[in-house]
């Protein structure tokens, strides 16, 4: 078996989930690709591309035999290698750009990340790192006169002008010394991990995630801990926060809510959701509901959006990885005891939306009221970037943002505390408890990564003409439902207080 440099990063990350992705591929890959995941990767694809221009002119080696290809290309020391692949005995690895320098007659690496220089810098530089240092590992190996190790990622700062630059999009970054520091340690890991995943025989026991909240787990969390059941302590709010606790718990044998101790230590918001799962009961603070409630005023504009994140900005004024917005639904009740009516706002052509989305809110949006959203922070944070973008606009976004009300806000800060609920705060969670004949499930587009996803294939013109009206008709019905949803919840919190 050849140790692979994804298969090395998987291991590094989690030897259990790298030995299953290679030997039981139907238990590792049993989940599809979610469209979140997908997006990633195509971005990433991309991105390499793109990357190229900036070493113009190179091979693409891309044949059956791409080993062989990239060694005749090393010998003739082909000025610039796009995607050459090296294999020794026990490793096997793809790297992005190889340029040759003439004047110290070494070649130049360069690995290209579709992701910003500002985000999560110092863990994603030591990942980045050990990537570059297990290509330098093989093509040390097998004599490619090697001269700097560089990293090529986006730069966070840049602003898109009518055209790409793609001199200021990018920054090259030496890793060299990075690379060099950490060699030794590689070398000696890669060992470790090609010796354990060519084992046939498979690590036994929990894994190591049995001590980490939900959100670390990966998708063979399961398989690997068939005792903890779907909704365990893991699912305690923020548990993972506090690693000593779930430790702890775990190590008592308590895998159910329902039998946490009365005087586990837990935060007050953690002690309500694990009071409500053992006494299966529904706790409702009318008050704090009734004073929330009190702070809304009609007209109510019920308001969410839908975005693409492009990585490559696609538009004047955009930096890498801005939203582009490009829907809104609104529900808009005038009178509480009426109906609302519905308003909405769907772009889908390859230009920037901001004008025609900024107009089209001017024009539906009521100018008074509160307009309710569900985790404000995202819709506020559009508005100010469209306001950034679209200054001759602010003043309008500005009050839009002034007038916003987080109804999530009533569940995060437990003035409603349900069973059902979970412990999450997210309105998927909430709405089928609350207002149980309104259903995601019965859409074609669930989430909001699968509509944005969608949106992009509309945009670059991958579906046919009927494909194309359809899905833009499930955009549609998509995020008319995330208002409604929100409606019908404050109609539900209305009615009780
Ligand atoms: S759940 Fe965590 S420890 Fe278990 S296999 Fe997945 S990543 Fe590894």
């Amino acid at each position: 078996m050849k140790l692979t440099k994804t298969d090395y990063l998987i291991w590094k990350d989690c030897a259990k989930n790298a030995w299953l992705k290679i030997h039981k591929p139907d238990i590792y890959f049993a989940e599809p690709l979610s469209a979140f995941d997908q997006g990633i990767i195509e971005t990433g694809n991309e991105v390499d591309v793109l990357a190229r221009e900036l070493f113009p002119g190179g091979v693409l080696v891309s044949g059956l035999d791409a080993s062989e290809e990239t060694k005749k290309l090393i010998k003739s020391q082909t000025s610039v290698i796009y995607q050459p692949v090296f294999e020794t005995a026990l490793y096997k690895v793809i790297c992005d750009i190889l340029v040759w320098n003439a004047d110290s007659k070494t070649y130049d690496l360069y690995e290209v990340k579709a992701s910003n220089s500002g985000d999560d810098k110092k863990k994603k530089d030591e990942l980045y790192t050990y990537d570059i240092a297990f290509q330098y590992l093989v093509l040390k190996e097998l004599n490619v006169p090697l001269g700097r190790l560089s990293l090529v990622r986006f730069n966070s700062e840049y602003v898109r002008g009518a055209e790409l630059d793609l001199e200021q999009l990018f920054l090259k970054e030496d890793f060299t010394e990075k690379v060099m520091k950490v060699s030794n340690m590689v070398k000696e890991e890669m060992k470790i991990a090609q010796e354990f995943l060519a084992s046939e025989k498979e690590p036994f026991g929990p894994c190591k995630c049995v001590t980490r909240g939900r959100s670390a787990h990966c998708t063979t969390f399961s398989y690997s801990n068939p005792h903890i059941p779907d909704y365990s302590v893991h699912d305690i709010s923020r548990i993972g926060m506090s690693k000593k606790k779930l430790e702890e718990l775990i190590d008592s044998s308590i895998f159910l809510i329902e039998d946490v101790p009365e005087d586990f230590p837990l935060s007050e918001k953690q002690r309500n959701q694990v009071t409500a799962t053992q006494l299966d009961k529904v706790f409702i603070k009318k008050d704090e509901i009734n004073a929330f409630l009190k702070n809304i005023s009609m007209p109510i504009s019920f308001l969410d959006y839908e975005t693409f994140a492009a990585g490559i900005p696609r538009f004047a004024g955009f930096s890498p990885f801005n939203q582009i917005t490009f829907q809104f639904s609104l529900h808009i009740l005038e009178e509480k005891d009426k109906e609302p009516r519905h308003a909405e706002f769907i772009f889908t052509e390859d230009k920037n939306p901001d004008e025609e989305f900024i107009l089209a809110l001017k024009e539906k949006l009521p100018s008074k009221g509160s307009v309710i959203t569900w985790n404000k922070s995202f819709e506020m944070g559009r508005n100010k970037n469209l306001a950034k973008r679209n200054p001759e606009h602010k003043e309008f976004l500005e009050n839009l943002n002034s007038r916003v009300i987080d109804l999530m806000d009533v569940f995060s800060e437990q003035h409603y505390i349900h069973p059902k609920f979970k412990g999450k705060t997210s309105i998927k969670y909430i709405l089928p408890v609350l207002a149980p004949e309104l259903s995601y499930k019965a859409l074609d587009i669930q989430e909001g990564a699968s509509a944005s996803d969608s949106w992009n294939k509309i945009v670059k013109g991958e579906y046919s003409k009927e494909e194309r009206l359809e899905k833009i008709e499930q955009l549609k019905t998509y995020c008319k439902l995330d208002t409604y949803a929100m409606y019908a919840i404050w109609k539900h919190l209305s009615d009780l207080v």
